[in-house]
């Protein structure tokens, strides 16, 4: 069957946004405000003829009174049971946070394939902001812009390598 490649990360950072663009049409809601949106969580996706399902873990319904860092170690637990290839998303315009090394170590621990995805690099001169994201031992993070469709055939060349 198909391979499964789930989109984790902190609220905020992009993850509907992206999944949206991955799917190829709108069928989930972006939402501002953190920990709120009631997105379907599956679409379909390809990629140079690489048919893959992808899950927007922050779809996931938190549990009552879930703390935010609690609310993303369950959506990495289940990404880490359940998926083939992992794609890590942070965000390149507020930088490293606690919450992400906290799941970065989770998911190096799991041995899983992750790929690093720092998005908001709306523009070629924020590309530098990918480096400091090297510090979370998950290997080369892969600069894009989710809103701007910039840089996701580099990034899903990464994903569908691990398949
Ligand atoms: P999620 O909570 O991780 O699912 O994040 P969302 O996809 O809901 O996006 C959160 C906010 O970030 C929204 O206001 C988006 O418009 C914005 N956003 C998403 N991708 C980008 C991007 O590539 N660049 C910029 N500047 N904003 C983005
Ligand atoms: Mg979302």
């Amino acid at each position: 069957s198909k391979p499964i490649v789930a989109i984790v990360g902190r609220p905020n950072v992009g993850k509907s946004t992206l999944f949206n663009k991955l799917a190829g049409e709108r069928i989930s809601i972006v939402d501002d405000k953190p920990g709120v949106t009631r997105d379907r969580i599956y679409a379909q996706s390809e990629w140079l003829n690489n048919k893959f399902t992808i899950i927007d873990t922050g779809g996931i319904e938190p549990e009552r009174d879930d703390i935010i860092v609690k609310q993303m170690r369950r959506q990495a637990q289940i990404a880490i049971e359940t998926c083939d290839v992992i794609m890590f998303v942070v965000d390149g315009k507020e930088g490293l946070t606690a919450a992400d090394y906290e799941v970065a170590q989770m998911l190096r621990k799991s041995k899983k394939p992750v790929v690093l995805v720092v998005n908001k690099i709306d523009k070629v001169m924020d590309e530098d902001n990918k480096y400091e994201f090297y510090n979370l031992g998950l290997g080369e993070p892969n600069a894009i812009s989710a809103s701007q469709a910039l840089g996701l055939g580099d990034m899903l060349d990464q994903v569908i390598a691990h398949f």
